[in-house]
């Protein structure tokens, strides 16, 4: 282990809070120009330690250090730049409506972007004016300490932002707590729903919780016989392998076309043999250590099951893997049915459920057939078919070939 990080029980929640309380009537009257002036500051202050929080991210996590350095922290610094533009210009942007903070808000977040989900909840709640208790995940809890040492630093009032770490027992804590107006979770859908019944509790007072939830997926791509394929394989490689298929909208089910499935197949093998599976902290890794070893068993029961449920698994099944730390060989399978567990439940690894299909409508019927809808991919060349497809996809995020763009 690299360090000890400690528990926060509810007596530490309340103090958070009550800190977030304290501080809610003096942030919320800021002028508006003068709140975006902390946010600005807090975003180029995350510029300046980029190299520093990079490592420290992967250090934590486990994901490859390119990933950490070129994606996640820039955007976690685009965000509060982001927002911070935003802080005067609600009522532009909800014309006719007096923009108002919802209060304390009760932030609950995973570890697969731990700092950029931490970003994604603090700043536009700090924009509009909000104040934050944010407890990250218990295996990923480093960069949002660190970020809250930055908030110190660029001199945020204090209480704005308090950051409590512990496990889900901090988490739940944060959910009941009577001065919380607010939770946002990201998390697994197990976990939401029990939240969301905990939120459906009111208040001393009689008034409930907002509740903001983003839970699991099990996203599609599809790939039409008429898409440039290269391109497609480099997107679906970046889209369920990069970051150890731990994103939430990870294109872990592939829809291809009958006629091409035999090329996409052999290409997808060609490269998951080229992919670098090790160190995260190699700047050549493409595929770093899993999270936790919890979450290594959960990967590898899946992997383990649809060996079982009769699909046909291939992987690039050279080269060692590092002896130490929680590492897993990046896979796909084929020969999947609808049916199979891997088609249908989320995995959070880098193993990717190919299918195929005939008919676009066909392609739709079995994208759609989940109860999942974060995000889809098409990959076609024909622009009549990519509206026609993308307005029937159920999917929050629909991505034309490309895939996982996120930003701010
Ligand atoms: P994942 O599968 O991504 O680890 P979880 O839903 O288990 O997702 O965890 C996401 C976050 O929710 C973490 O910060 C975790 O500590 C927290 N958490 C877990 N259980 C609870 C709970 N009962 N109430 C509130 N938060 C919880």
């Amino acid at each position: 282990s690299i360090c000890e990080v400690a528990q926060a029980s509810s007596r530490d929640v309340d103090a958070a809070v009550a800190a977030a309380r304290g501080a809610l009537r003096g942030w919320s009257a800021l002028a508006p120009t003068e709140r975006a002036k902390y946010i600005f500051r807090i975003a180029r202050r995350l510029q300046e330690r980029a190299r520093e929080f990079a490592v420290l991210e992967t250090l934590d996590s486990g994901k490859p250090i390119k990933e950490s350095r070129d994606v996640d922290i820039p955007l976690a610094a685009a965000h509060f730049f982001y927002y911070a533009g935003w802080a005067d210009k609600l009522e532009y942007a909800f014309p006719g409506r007096t923009p108002r903070p919802v209060g304390v808000c009760g932030q609950i977040i995973p570890w697969n972007f731990p700092l950029l989900m931490a970003a994604w909840k603090i700043a536009p709640a700090l924009a509009c004016g909000n104040t934050v208790v944010l407890k990250p995940a218990e295996t990923t809890p480093l960069t949002a300490l660190r970020l809250g040492e930055i908030f110190e630093e660029i001199g945020l009032p204090p209480g704005v932002v308090n950051i409590v770490t512990g496990d889900g027992r901090t988490g739940a804590a944060l959910v009941a707590h009577d001065g919380v107006d607010k939770i946002a979770f990201t998390g697994s859908t197990e976990v939401g729903k029990r939240i969301a019944s905990a939120v459906a509790a009111p208040r001393s007072d009689g008034s409930l919780k907002s509740l903001t939830l983003e839970l699991g997926g099990k996203s599609a791509n599809i790939i039409f016989e008429d898409a440039s394929l290269d391109q497609a394989i480099e997107g679906i490689i970046s889209s369920i392998y990069f970051n150890q298929g731990e994103v939430c909208c990870a294109g872990s089910r592939l829809f291809v076309q009958e006629s091409i499935l035999p090329t996409v197949i052999t290409k997808l093998r060609h490269r998951l043999a080229s992919l670098r599976v090790g160190d995260p902290m190699d700047k050549n890794t493409d595929v770093g250590a899993i999270n936790s070893r919890a979450q290594m068993e959960k990967v590898n029961h899946y992997i383990n099951l649809g060996t079982h449920e009769g699909a046909i698994r291939h992987d690039a099944g050279t080269g060692d893997l590092p002896s130490r730390g929680f590492y897993c060989r990046p896979c796909f399978f084929t020969d999947v049915q609808p049916s199979h567990t891997i088609a249908r439940e989320e995995i959070f690894g880098p193993v990717l459920s190919v299918m195929s299909f005939r008919t676009p409508e066909e392609a739709l019927l079995r994208a759609n057939n989940t109860p999942y809808g974060l995000a889809a991919g098409i990959w076609t060349d024909k622009g009549s078919k990519i509206f026609e497809v993308a307005r029937k996809l159920k999917a929050g995020v629909v991505w034309i070939n490309g895939t996982n763009q996120f930003d701010a």
